[in-house]
């Protein structure tokens, strides 16, 4: 089981409030994608569920554990980032057992969830390559590997799609569709664009200037915008 609560969470720049107490509900195994202009929030509220960022007030709760006061490798998450930031001078085998490295795993252990994670994304023929040596999509499929490895109970993503083509873009939809799947693991997505929340989400959150204008379906959004921002982000033709 992997559900996530948000409780009344806000968070504070400065004198600048970013966040204005948004409240949550993620179910075990849900595709929840969180949709909104550019600077409306959406990265500062996956931090603060990754535990990159601290709360200024307000709970986090995981699998009904309270964990403000948790750090990022103890939440039992795996966040993947816009930038890829793989290591240049690893090879793809290492980069995505890297993390296993540093929790001290051995050398056959680290392999063979590398080798199950290439499986799933068909990164297999890759292996031995370095990062200068892929392609963009590539280099994004390394960067869910190293998650992958992980075996989170929920997945972060950011943005992860922004820096590739528009083809691409729609090849690795189906890809993350297909790994929800196989993975059974709840997902949280942030993007800035309609289509990707609209295809992908089983449940939408709208973000406006740190204020959650509405949660729902693809469908209810659709059909039910709660106001004109909804609708015009939606594309509905209310
Ligand atoms: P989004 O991911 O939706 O584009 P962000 O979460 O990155 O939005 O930013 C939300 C708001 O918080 C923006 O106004 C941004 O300028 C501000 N912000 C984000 N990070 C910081 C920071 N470390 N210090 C000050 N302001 C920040
Ligand atoms: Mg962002």
């Amino acid at each position: 089981m992997a559900t996530l609560q948000l409780n009344n969470v806000v968070k504070s720049f400065e004198d600048t409030q970013v966040i204005q107490g948004v409240d949550l509900e993620v179910k075990d195994q849900e595709f929840v994608v969180f949709v909104g202009p550019s600077g409306c929030g959406k990265s500062t509220l996956l931090r603060m569920i990754a535990g990159l960022e601290s709360t200024t007030s307000g709970d986090i709760v995981i699998e009904n554990q309270r964990v403000n006061d948790l750090g990022p490798a103890e939440r039992g998450l795996a966040m993947v980032f816009q930038s890829y930031a793989l290591y240049p001078h690893m090879t793809v085998e290492d980069n995505m057992g890297f993390s296993l490295k540093l929790a001290g795993e051995n050398k056959e252990a680290r392999r063979e969830k590398v080798l199950e994670a290439a499986r799933i994304l068909q990164l297999e023929p890759l292996l031995d390559r370095k990062p200068k040596a892929l392609s963009g999509g590539q280099r994004q499929r390394v960067a869910i590997g190293r998650a992958i490895v992980r075996n989170p109970s929920i997945f972060l993503f950011d943005e992860p799609l922004s820096n590739l083509d528009a083809a691409l873009r729609v090849q690795m939809r189906i890809e993350l569709a297909r790994l929800h799947e196989e993975l059974k693991a709840t997902m949280i997505y942030v993007t800035h664009d309609q289509i990707e929340a609209m295809t992908m989400a089983d449940k939408i959150v709208v973000l406006q200037g740190g204020v959650v204008e509405q949660v729902g379906s693809p469908m209810e959004l659709y059909h039910h915008p709660r106001n004109r921002f909804v609708a015009g982000f939606i594309g509905s033709p209310k």
